[in-house]
């Protein structure tokens, strides 16, 4: 019974902390977490596909936020936003492996 952790300010009731709603009296206990758009998850992911370090920061703020939804927002935001990292990282070390090769080509 550790997830009782609330009283109800109308019939002071024991109340589950996830409910939003008290189930005896009806009181909206707190706001329901806004459901976030697709458009906003799309803007998302495109940041921290294609500008990863920008996405890290977005996907936290999601990661903290009540909700099922924005946590897995926030979880998938900054997945992406790793694995386009790695990806742009490797793509730098290798344009500048091919680079130092080319110079070594010009250089001996
Ligand atoms: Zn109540």
């Amino acid at each position: 019974m550790d997830n009782i952790e609330e009283i109800c300010s109308i019939c002071h009731q024991p109340v589950l902390t996830e409910f939003y709603f008290c189930p005896n009296c009806g009181n909206n206990l707190r706001e329901r977490p806004k459901p976030i758009s697709i458009l906003t998850q799309i803007g998302l992911y495109i940041l921290a596909i294609f500008l990863p370090p920008l996405g890290l920061w977005p996907g936290i703020k999601y990661l903290a936020k009540k909700g099922k939804q924005a946590k897995w927002v926030g979880s998938i935001t900054i997945v992406l936003t790793l694995i386009s990292s790695v990806i742009v990282t490797w793509s730098i070390f290798n344009l500048f492996n091919s680079y130092l090769s080319q110079l070594e080509g010009v250089l001996y």
